[in-house]
């Protein structure tokens, strides 16, 4: 599990837990027994601390989600619930041992590394002069994505995305959609803004995209991202949000780049994966991107 430097996560420790536990762990961590009184304030702290730029909405969902999840793990469910405290960063444990048989977890304390990112929007000039959106989105979506990307990469990975712009950009006549990787290369990607560390473009469809994960590239000379309006990944289940997995797979593209890594990985259910993905970041994407 990663655990932010200064802050803390929520770990539950499953098993036939009916008797005593003892929990030892080194001193990166601290570790907190959950009590059932402590259930709402951890909630509502947890998504004070992730889950607001999603909107006000969305935020009291999360929350009464995790709310609920906390709830059904003390009463229902064998196991503890622990809330742990990353103290000092680098490599952590926490050992738990019940009638003899001791399990390992790792915890990495990880310090919060921030992304500033901006988004473009297409528009055109139609033969009247006037200007008409190419994308369904408008740069009053942009908060709300940033939020949605939080609740993603902060509790899993401690990255934290801070809005540095949202704008439209022109182009002086209607282009062809979709839009293909010549059209936005020469017309539409030098339109990205000096500042931020990636800027992700929407651009209505997207055409230029490689077989298989058509639906949104990541161009890692420019630090530029393409999303398609309606991403098509007919292979992921709902309730996932296809349009969120490709942001935040665009911009998983950035962070392993950051770090040296290209393409994907062959991990399924796992975000990046070249088969099946979700929203989940497992140890070693986490490890890629925000090491501790
Ligand atoms: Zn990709």
């Amino acid at each position: 599990m990663v655990v932010p430097h200064k802050g803390e996560n929520l770990v539950w420790f499953a098993g036939a837990y009916s008797g005593s536990v003892s929990f030892s762990h080194d001193s990166k961590v601290s570790v907190h027994q959950v009590k059932e009184k402590d259930v709402s304030k951890i909630a509502g702290d947890y998504v004070r601390r992730h889950a607001m730029g999603m909107g006000l909405g969305a935020a009291e969902d999360a929350r009464k989600a995790l709310w609920s999840a906390m709830f059904a793990i003390l009463h229902g469910n064998p196991g503890k619930l622990l809330l742990v405290s990353g103290k000092s960063p680098g490599w952590s444990w926490i050992k738990a041992t019940h009638g003899g048989k001791t399990t390992v977890l790792n915890v990495a304390v990880t310090k919060t590394q921030s992304v500033d990112v901006s988004f473009r929007f297409l528009r055109h000039k139609d033969t009247g002069g006037k200007m008409v959106p190419d994308t369904i989105w408008s740069p009053d979506d942009a908060a709300r994505w940033v939020g949605e990307l939080n609740w993603i990469y902060g509790p899993q990975a401690n990255i934290s995305f801070d809005l540095w712009d949202a704008e439209w950009v022109p182009l002086n006549q209607a282009p062809n959609q979709p839009i293909s990787r010549q059209v936005f290369l020469k017309d539409i990607a030098g339109q990205k803004p000096a500042g931020p560390d990636v800027t992700v473009f929407l651009v209505g469809q997207w055409g230029g995209g490689a077989s298989g994960h058509s639906s949104g590239t990541f161009f890692d000379d420019e630090d530029v991202a393409v999303v398609d309006d309606r991403p098509s990944h007919p292979e992921i289940t709902d309730p996932i949000d296809k349009f969120q997995v490709t942001l935040a797979h665009e911009l998983a593209h950035y962070l392993r780049k950051e770090r040296g890594f290209a393409g994907h990985h062959d991990r399924p259910n796992v975000l990046l994966s070249s088969g099946i993905q979700s929203l989940r970041l497992d140890k070693q994407l986490v490890m890629d991107m925000n090491p501790p």
